[in-house]
């Protein structure tokens, strides 16, 4: 079976820059499992439903046909790329994340992308739950502050009015509600390499988790 990479950490700390990058190096599938949250989070705003009703959230979960064509992201065939990265997405994203039977019909869509390997999948319970048998298993960690700068200047990138304090209080919150969460919580696996990221080049970090991947 081919290679299989987990890498997991809290908001901001360079999972999907990195992980992207070290599955193009080997010639690996990304996968973007915080992606597939969105995707599923756009939708059930799109639909205008009551998104505390875990039973209409987790239909739609169900009927959604989410597609990860790296860089793009489609759900039922709309390209939704851009759209799932909005602030608005993203302050509702870590509540869906906490439904288990939405989680429960994304972590086998995750398994069935996985299961002849030959993929780098970043997330949150990759190590944990998803792929518990993954060859190598990297929980990537920044200090606050800079998870706060990066996001900022991400949004900044992406076109949005961006406020530090407002990113400090948004990522507190997302990284209490993704650790706190009864169903496959945030935390790293028993068997993951710890990587702090803080101060290290994206260059350093994909170096790092490469000869992890070569040894
Ligand atoms: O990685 P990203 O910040 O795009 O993830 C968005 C949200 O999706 C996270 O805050 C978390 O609530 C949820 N998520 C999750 N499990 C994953 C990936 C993402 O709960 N494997």
């Amino acid at each position: 079976k081919r290679l299989t990479v987990a890498i997991d950490g809290p908001a901001g700390a360079g999972k999907s820059t990195v992980a992207r990058r070290v599955a193009e190096e080997l010639g690996l599938l990304y996968v973007d499992t915080g992606a597939m949250y969105r995707a599923i989070t756009w939708k059930a705003l799109q639909s205008e439903i009551d998104l505390s009703d875990e039973q209409v959230v987790a239909a739609i979960a169900r009927e959604a046909e989410i597609v990860l064509d790296p860089p793009e992201v489609l759900v039922d065939g709309v390209r939704v790329t851009e759209a799932i990265r909005s602030p608005e997405v993203t302050d509702h994203v870590s509540m869906v994340a906490g439904m288990a039977e939405v989680r429960r019909v994304l972590v086998e869509k995750q398994r069935q992308m996985a299961k002849d390997g030959g993929v780098v999948m970043d997330g949150r319970d990759i190590g944990t739950h998803v792929m518990p048998d993954a060859d190598v298993k990297v929980f990537l960690t920044a200090s606050i502050e800079e998870r706060v700068r990066r996001r900022h200047l991400e949004m900044i990138r992406r076109g949005y009015a961006s406020d530090p304090d407002r990113l400090y209080q948004e990522i507190k919150r997302r990284d209490e509600m993704d650790e706190n969460r009864s169903h496959s919580p945030l935390k790293p696996a028993a068997d993951a390499v710890m990587l702090d990221t803080t101060g290290r080049s994206i260059d350093e970090v994909v170096s790092m988790i490469l000869d992890l991947c070569r040894t």
